[in-house]
């Protein structure tokens, strides 16, 4: 199993279960009714969770915008990369958008500048 997947893929499951977390911690206010506080505390989490997930979606409909489509070589379908090196949506080929780095072992550090800098 490839360790990385591609990275709106990666946030939008997050976001997903941010709103699965959401509703179980509501649901779980269900066993403290005797104790009201309980009850508020646990539905004020469940509500922020899910107000985060909002969040998050913004955040990848913003970043969706900024990422560049391309025709993955491997299965000749449309995705979109972000930031210096990606996966595949669908078959988690791993991408490149600089050329200096074509034909190198795929590393997600790549993204991270400092090290980029290190390296040269
Ligand atoms: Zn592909």
């Amino acid at each position: 199993m490839k360790p990385y997947k591609n990275k709106i893929n990666k946030i939008r499951s997050f976001a997903l279960s941010l709103i699965f977390i959401g509703f179980i911690v509501m649901y779980g206010a269900i066993f403290f009714r005797e104790h009201q506080w309980l009850v508020i505390l646990f539905m004020t989490l469940g509500v922020l969770c899910i107000l985060l997930s909002t969040v998050v979606y913004g955040w990848i409909g913003f970043l969706s915008t900024r990422a560049v489509v391309v025709e993955c070589p491997s299965c000749q379908k449309h995705t979109k990369v972000l930031g210096r090196v990606d996966m595949c949506m669908y078959c988690n080929e791993p991408l490149t958008l600089d050329p200096a780095l074509i034909g190198k072992e795929f590393d997600q550090s790549y993204n991270n500048k400092s090290k980029t800098q290190h390296q040269e």
